[in-house]
């Protein structure tokens, strides 16, 4: 199905910088609105439910995959993630971009769905940097590093099934990256004949 608003998928092993970067790009760009996904996992810190997830519990997950509220699911470090329908389809269908961080399965799903979806894998300079990383985060026991350095490269696998790699070696230009792949579909041809109709009439284009 064509939507008039854009899809963005972003998809990287922990440790990639994902979220930082996917951060930026929303306070930079007010146009592009996060999807905030479901999740059975509890909150951390000082994550609030509504803003970085819908916290449910698994009756609640199970309830909403039987009754197709999800344009995608998964099960990704032990716990289950799901876009819901309503986090995507109206706002993409009243001309918004929209940004999905999920992981690659989820984001392999959505591209079924959503043909035109754009698909952006982040991957880290190297495995050192991404285990110095996964360190220096100071989230996770050196066994949980060790596994999501294991999922990492199952994950890595994946990037050949995606539109555009960014190689997060520095922040400020894997930031410029991101900015320029949602910039260029922004002038996409019909992209640019729906939001500057008035120009396009005017020089007798259709
Ligand atoms: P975290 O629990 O650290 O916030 O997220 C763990 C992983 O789940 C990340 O790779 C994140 O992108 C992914 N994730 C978050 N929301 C969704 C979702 O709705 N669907 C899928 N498939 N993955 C998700």
């Amino acid at each position: 199905m064509e939507y008039p608003g854009n899809i963005f998928v972003v998809a990287a092993p922990s440790g990639a910088g994902k979220s930082s970067l996917v951060k930026a790009l929303m306070e930079l760009d007010s146009a592009v609105q996060p999807s905030v996904s479901h999740t059975t996992r509890p909150p951390r810190g000082q994550e609030k439910h509504g803003r970085e997830y819908f916290f449910t519990s698994a009756a609640e997950f199970d309830a909403m995959v039987a009754a197709d509220g999800f344009v995608e699911w998964a099960h990704v470090h032990g716990h289950r993630y799901g876009t819901s329908k309503k986090a995507v389809e109206e706002r993409v269908a009243q001309g918004a971009d929209v940004l999905l961080e999920i992981d690659f399965q989820g984001a392999l799903q959505i591209r079924k769905t959503f043909a035109n979806a754009v698909l952006i894998f982040i991957l880290p300079p190297s495995w050192e940097e991404l285990r110095s990383r996964l360190e220096r985060r100071g989230e996770d026991a050196p066994d949980v590093i060790d596994l999501r350095l294991a999922n990492a490269a199952e994950e890595m696998a994946q990037a050949s099934q995606f539109d555009f790699v960014i190689i997060n070696e520095l922040f400020e230009r894997a930031l410029f990256d991101l900015k320029a792949i949602v910039h260029a579909q922004r002038l996409r041809y019909v992209a640019q004949r729906r939001a500057r109709a008035d120009t396009f009439a005017a020089l007798n284009i259709s």
